[in-house]
């Protein structure tokens, strides 16, 4: 939306929709192109809602069928769909769909589903108070002692029990430094790291198993998160055999059926998945514990658009079906938009703004956060946006100006 002058959508190995930018994406003619659209998290959508995933998966390219590609995951579809190949055909100067149903040119876009209320969340599960992370200079710059990192800078922030706390800022502003302290990975250089009242730099072995059990993640790239060498069965059952539990079939297909998939997935190699299942997979393998504290640390940021919609739907339910809390660490706040209760927003090191997610997107009160709206889709100064930019959009101040 914001590079482009023409765009060509793609399916099935087609090319079914191209024109102008703007034309395309404000006024799609083919619905695989709506679809798209209407899965895109938007800063200026509803708050705390489901995304209109698109239904069903991509059709296997080794079988070819008649009629259109999209009709089985279409919701405008007709029996001529079936039999009939749409071609790519003049709807407007420049503007080219291949769709049998001209009429649905003036088709609305659906808007996502409101996620169920939610009672609001009181008790602190997690709390990090005043905490540090600094790493010492190696070496000199220019005859004088090298400075040292301050990747995190006391930062005081707790997060309530059920809710979803989304922990935003660009690569560098700290976000994943202070959650790692959280997990264990760094200990804090300053202040304390708390859940559920254990100090998590010191607890004693019971504590540990605890945290273990409790607190979970859900990393990026779900290519990575996988031992290409194991099972998809073996991949769930680890966590458990690790803790001295039962890891039978029938517990393993629960697993799998939580997040969307059939039992028969238990004998197959992760090779055999979409990027997608494979998160799914991921996902599962994070509940085998039951946790209470789900960390997705930019666990949808490497999703294409529709997919990312799909896992973010079911994060959701699994939420309110399972009463878990969520980190949710991400760049992305037209994500955060569609699943964050709070809002904590890091830069530099240090939290620059933190509260309810309505106040931040309605009001927000650092310059920052302001900037990071102002370039997020749905923001009418952002990408595809209806108003030019001003000299100050679209531009990150430097962290050391403010
Ligand atoms: S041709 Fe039919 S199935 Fe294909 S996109 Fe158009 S309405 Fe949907």
């Amino acid at each position: 939306a914001g590079h482009a002058d023409r765009v060509a959508v793609m399916y099935a190995g087609r090319v079914v929709e191209c024109g102008p930018s703007r034309a395309v994406l404000h006024r799609p003619r083919m619905p695989y192109t709506r679809a798209l659209l209407d899965a895109t998290p938007r800063v200026d959508g509803p708050a705390r809602h489901r995304l209109a995933a698109i239904p069903g998966s991509p059709p296997d390219l080794r079988r070819s069928a008649p009629g259109c590609a999209f009709a089985p995951r279409c919701p405008h579809v007709t029996p001529e769909c079936h039999s009939s190949r749409p071609e790519l055909t003049e709807r407007a100067p420049g503007h080219r769909a291949a769709c049998l149903r001209p009429d649905l040119d003036q088709a609305s876009a659906p808007v996502g589903l409101p996620s169920p209320p939610r009672p609001a969340a009181e008790q602190v599960l997690v709390e990090f108070d005043d905490v540090h992370l600094h790493y010492p200079a190696r070496g000199r710059l220019l005859r004088r002692a090298a400075a040292g990192t301050r990747a995190v800078d006391g930062v005081t922030l707790s997060i309530r029990r059920g809710e979803t706390l989304a922990l935003v800022g660009e690569s560098g502003s700290g976000k994943t430094s202070l959650t790692r302290t959280l997990l264990r990975l760094e200990r804090p250089t300053g202040g304390r790291v708390r859940y559920d009242g254990i100090d998590v730099t010191r607890p004693d072995r019971a504590q540990l198993r605890r945290l273990q059990r409790e607190v979970q993640v859900v990393f990026q790239n779900p290519y990575a998160s996988l031992d290409p060498r194991m099972r998809v069965g073996a991949i769930l059952a680890e966590p458990l055999r690790a803790h001295g539990e039962p890891a039978d079939h029938a517990r393993l297909a629960g697993l799998l059926d939580m997040v969307g998939l059939d039992g028969g997935a238990l004998e197959l190699y992760p090779r055999a998945f979409s990027g997608g299942q494979r998160q799914r997979i991921v996902i599962a393998r994070a509940l085998a514990l039951s946790p209470q504290l789900l960390v997705c640390d930019e666990a949808v940021s490497a999703l294409d658009v529709s997919i990312q919609a799909q896992v973010l739907n079911l994060l959701a339910e699994l939420q309110d079906r399972l009463g878990m809390t969520y980190l949710f660490i991400t760049h992305d706040l037209a994500v955060v938009r569609s699943v964050a209760d709070r809002i904590a927003v890091m830069r530099a090191g240090v939290v620059v703004e933190q509260g309810p997610a309505d106040r931040i997107y309605a009001a927000p009160a650092h310059e920052y956060t302001r900037t990071l709206l102002e370039l997020a889709p749905g923001h009418p100064g952002g990408p595809g946006g209806t108003t030019p930019s001003s000299p100050t959009q679209n531009r990150i101040p430097s962290p050391w100006s403010a």
